[in-house]
């Protein structure tokens, strides 16, 4: 078996050790006897979508993403029938905003890839925290770091989880992030999946399965210390008195 995952424009769209959750997918493969391997996209490199089993979209400052939207443009087609035939995609903060419709600024609108019925809009201050959520996906709580301008709303979409500590999509709702079909949007740093192996886990499943056509059995691994390091942050952030 393999995987390859795309990563888009590591260059422009990398804040926060994005890299690090290309590293993650890697050698939770590796471990496993999962062949894997990353191509990193430049803005003008054409991009077969039909060769890639992960995409990932980092996040990225707001001129940043304006440097990319309009290379978007371009692969918008190609990325829709990607996700619409459940390609998987791990889209982080600024990549998170730019799978929805726009993401309005101070300084313009940045038009978005419009593969999920989602959109943003800059709000007063940013919302700078810790965050620990509830996903229905997993039994660990996801935690992470934000630091995002923009307010996303996800319209009718799923949330990737309740927000136990920080602020979240809007910093009202109550909800972090979105899952659509095989595609994950959220607004954490981390970096992410070294910090949340089951979310880790479940792109690596969701690849597979696509790819191989039969529900993926994934050998587990020692996620002690991984196991630790997320209790810690629960602790830390949730439930104070344990
Ligand atoms: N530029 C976006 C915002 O501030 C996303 C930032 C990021 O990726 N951290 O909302």
């Amino acid at each position: 078996m393999n995987i390859t995952i795309g990563h888009l424009y590591p260059d422009l769209l990398n804040l926060y050790g994005d890299r690090g959750n290309i590293q993650c997918l890697m050698k939770r493969c590796q471990w496993r006897g999962i062949q894997a391997e990353t191509i990193a996209y430049e803005l003008d490199d054409p991009i077969d979508f039909s060769c890639l089993d992960i995409v990932l979209l980092g996040g990225g400052s707001d001129r940043e993403q304006m440097l990319v939207c309009e290379k978007l443009k371009e692969i918008q087609k190609d990325f829709k029938e990607y996700v619409e035939q459940d390609g998987v995609v791990i889209a982080i903060c600024g990549g998170f905003q730019l799978l929805g419709n726009y993401y309005k600024t101070d300084n313009g609108t940045i038009t978005g890839l419009e593969l999920v019925d989602l959109q943003t809009e800059q709000g007063d201050g940013r919302l700078i925290s810790n965050i620990v959520l509830k996903s229905e996906l997993f039994d660990m709580p996801i935690v992470g770091f934000e630091n995002h301008g923009g307010r996303t709303c996800i319209n009718g979409n799923k949330p990737l989880g309740k927000v136990l500590y920080g602020s979240g999509n809007d910093g009202q709702s109550g909800y972090e992030g979105v899952i659509y079909k095989n595609v994950i949007g959220t607004y954490l740093h981390g970096p992410l999946l070294p910090k949340n192996p089951q979310l880790a886990d479940w792109l690596i499943s969701r690849a597979l399965e696509k790819k191989y056509g039969k529900p993926a059995e994934l050998a587990p691994l020692d996620d002690s210390q991984e196991k630790e390091a997320n209790d810690y942050v629960y602790h830390r952030f949730v439930k104070k008195d344990v």
